[in-house]
């Protein structure tokens, strides 16, 4: 009787989503389509803005305490770690507008 090939548990953990990945792509996050991309974006509310970002569209900086979202690739070639890694905040005015 041949014996099942299973995963181990290192093998596993590595499968695993990451748990940032898990809470950022499962907390509120919505998929939209920018230029030909695929996005995941979030809304950050003014009371979770707790670090001053610089928005890539504009090149000003999100003050603290104002309400921004923050978007990154669904279709990332390196997969959704390292899009989430590579996430970044805009203001909502120019997200609209990207
Ligand atoms: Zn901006």
């Amino acid at each position: 009787m041949a014996k099942q090939r299973r995963p181990n548990k290192y093998q596993r953990a590595a499968l695993a989503p990451q748990p940032d990945v898990t809470r950022l792509a499962n907390g509120g996050a919505r998929r939209e389509s920018r230029s030909g991309s695929e996005w995941f974006v979030r809304d950050i509310p003014g009371h979770r803005a707790e670090k001053e970002y610089a928005c890539p569209a504009c090149s000003t900086g999100i003050p603290v305490g104002q309400a921004h979202v923050v978007a990154w690739r669904a279709d990332d070639f390196f997969g959704d770690e390292v899009a989430v890694r590579n996430r970044r905040h805009y203001h909502l005015h120019c997200w609209r507008l990207a």
